[in-house]
């Protein structure tokens, strides 16, 4: 039986959060997958809804005045990016399992207001690899990759303020674990 409850997903940078939790969202329709709104652009074949809630600074800056973020985040010292509150409350009271993939920044303000959430870290295999997928999904220039390898050292060091740590080595093994740990019979084919 599928206990309805609030698991943050967080990790460093090219480890996969984004692959994992999209196979969650096509493979496991008892989860409800929290899209965020961000205020970077679109990248090619990503759908404003879908994907993100694509908006503009100031409007970005109106959720957070109103009140509408249950955490939001400055991530790789670039663009906002931020979940909106209305939709999380909806989705518990309607009893889902709900996920939310976010940085470690918005993971430790979920923690802060919400204590009682399950907190995963999905961990790379190795240091090795995690580079290897960064340069290899090759969406990010030289420097960038340089400033998200950076914060993944930090981000690394953060496993131990997490309930539990699922290791990424292949996505359909992880998105299983991970549904487990949110009480969901995983489906293995
Ligand atoms: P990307 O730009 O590659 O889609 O995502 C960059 C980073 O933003 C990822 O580490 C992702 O976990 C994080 N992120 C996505 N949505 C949110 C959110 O709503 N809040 C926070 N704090 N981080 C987010």
């Amino acid at each position: 039986m599928s206990q309805p409850r609030l698991t943050v997903l967080a990790g460093p940078t090219a480890v996969g959060k984004g692959t994992v939790s999209t196979f969650i969202r096509d493979n496991y329709p008892e989860v409800w997958l929290s899209v965020s709104a961000t205020t970077r652009p679109p990248r090619p074949g990503e759908e404003h809804g879908v994907h993100y809630f694509f908006v503009s600074p100031e409007e970005f800056d109106s959720l957070v005045e109103d009140g509408q973020m249950l955490e939001w985040a400055v991530v790789h010292g670039k663009n906002r990016y931020g979940t909106l509150r209305s939709k999380v409350e909806e989705a518990m009271e309607a009893g889902r399992s709900v996920l939310l993939e976010i940085d470690l920044q918005g993971a430790r303000q979920v923690k802060a207001s919400m204590p009682e959430a399950n907190f995963v870290f999905l961990a790379p295999p190795s240091w090795d690899e995690m580079v290897r997928r960064l340069v290899g999904r090759g969406t990010e220039t030289a420097e960038e990759q340089q400033q998200r390898l950076e914060t993944a050292k930090l981000e690394l060091a953060a496993e131990p303020e997490f309930d539990h740590t699922v290791v990424n080595d292949d996505v359909q093994r992880a998105a299983a674990e991970l549904v487990s740990l949110m009480g969901i019979s995983p489906r293995l084919r």
